[in-house]
């Protein structure tokens, strides 16, 4: 039994549920975490004897970072693309052939080195639950391949095979479709928990994208979507319909979509890196949250349209651009992901929760907006043990 713990906290963050606060932030804490699980939350120094004692110096404490959408498994670089758009090109999607050109030429090793290496990215900025898709495979066995080196890292592994229709189908998209949901989907299944659709045009339509999430549904994986980025569109409300835990970007919500997402057990999960990096307007969180929706912040991190494994970058981004408040921010990237992975043992820090946090540099979590680019993760604690030590690990 292993029992590490943190004292001498100026402002926990606990997201407790229940309070007025959403963040029910506790002053001059301690926590306590045995065998991976929160044990104990009390007062500054009266906590029992440990093993490991972190001294957190009157810094913040917050859970650790929920990210429910990011597309790690990959090779390649699309800098110059990015480049490209930041001159006057416009984004459309398209380059994700590229990346499914060198992510399919790519030997296992060199996709679980890079996977290794953003994996490693994510933690050292606070990430301690971490989705990841498929999606740059497009065929039976590239498909389940990533998932295969993603489930190395996470439990929870997406199934997008519905990402793009690759170049062989382009003339016959629904007989891609049904490749997708016959035998990619059995190849797949066995390595994911969720199965996910690029709901646009250009990409897939509401009728093919309910296919896929019906399929998958029926071999135990539960449905997420990508929805409404590149434009208006049906995504939302068919994410809403089939009990998605989740429709991701939102980017563009008519009113009946804010309705939809208002008060029910969907989440809209925003990614305000992709907006960043496609110069595009950002999503109207104001009017979600307002409505009464539930909202995750995730980075999507990507080759493509937003490549930071950041999230303290994305809630800078929520704060000043999408006009969330720091608190509202910060419970989206914890207890907001935690939601949109229908998980209630991460994204909190409450007794019997995984023992995922990190102590800021910072005497509160206000600094992650205040002081955006500055990296302010002291220490990351995944799973009860020290995963990251500034200047240490
Ligand atoms: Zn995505």
């Amino acid at each position: 039994m292993t029992a590490l713990l943190i004292d001498r906290i100026g402002e926990l963050v606990t997201n407790e549920p229940g309070g007025r606060d959403p963040l029910a932030i506790r002053r001059d804490a301690a926590v306590v975490a045995v065998d991976g699980a929160i044990a104990w939350i009390g007062p500054a120094g009266g906590a029992p004897a440990c093993d490991v004692r972190v001294d957190a110096a009157n810094r913040a404490v917050i859970p650790g970072f929920v990210d429910s959408h990011t597309h790690l498994v990959f090779a390649g670089d699309r800098s110059g693309e990015f480049a490209a758009r930041m001159a006057g090109e416009r984004y459309t999607g398209g380059g994700i052939r590229r990346t499914v050109a060198t992510t399919n030429a790519a030997p296992d090793t060199e996709l679980s080195a890079n996977l290794a290496y953003l994996h490693r990215e994510l933690i050292r900025q606070g990430t301690t639950t971490v989705e990841i898709k498929s999606g740059y495979g497009l065929g039976v066995d590239e498909e389940a391949r990533l998932l295969r080196i993603a489930r190395t890292v996470t439990p929870e592994t997406t199934f997008l095979g519905a990402h793009l229709v690759p170049d062989s189908y382009l003339d016959r998209p629904d007989a891609y479709v049904e490749l997708v949901c016959g035998p990619m989907l059995d190849a797949c299944a066995p390595h994911a928990r969720w199965v996910d659709a690029f709901c646009e045009r250009g990409a897939f339509d509401a009728d093919q994208c309910r296919a896929v999430l019906t399929a998958g549904a029926a071999q135990g994986l539960l449905p997420r979507l990508h929805a409404n980025q590149l434009g208006a569109g049906p995504g939302v409300r068919l994410g809403v319909e089939l009990g998605a835990a989740a429709v991701d970007h939102c980017t563009y919500l008519s009113d009946v979509d804010i309705d939809a997402l208002a008060g029910g057990a969907t989440v809209a999960t925003l990614l305000p890196g992709v907006e960043f990096a496609t110069r595009s307007p950002y999503p109207p969180a104001r009017r979600l949250l307002d409505a009464g929706a539930t909202v995750a912040l995730a980075t999507d991190c990507n080759p493509g349209s937003s490549f930071t494994s950041s999230i303290p970058f994305c809630i800078a981004l929520a704060v000043r651009e999408m006009h969330l408040t720091p608190a509202e921010a910060l419970w989206s990237a914890t207890a907001g992901g935690a939601a949109a992975l229908r998980r209630t043992d991460v994204g909190t820090v409450t007794t019997g929760a995984s023992a995922d946090l990190v102590v800021l540099d910072a005497p509160s979590h206000v600094h992650l907006a205040y002081r955006p680019g500055v990296p302010l993760v002291h220490t990351v604690v995944s799973n009860g043990e020290i995963a990251y030590q500034q200047g240490i690990q």
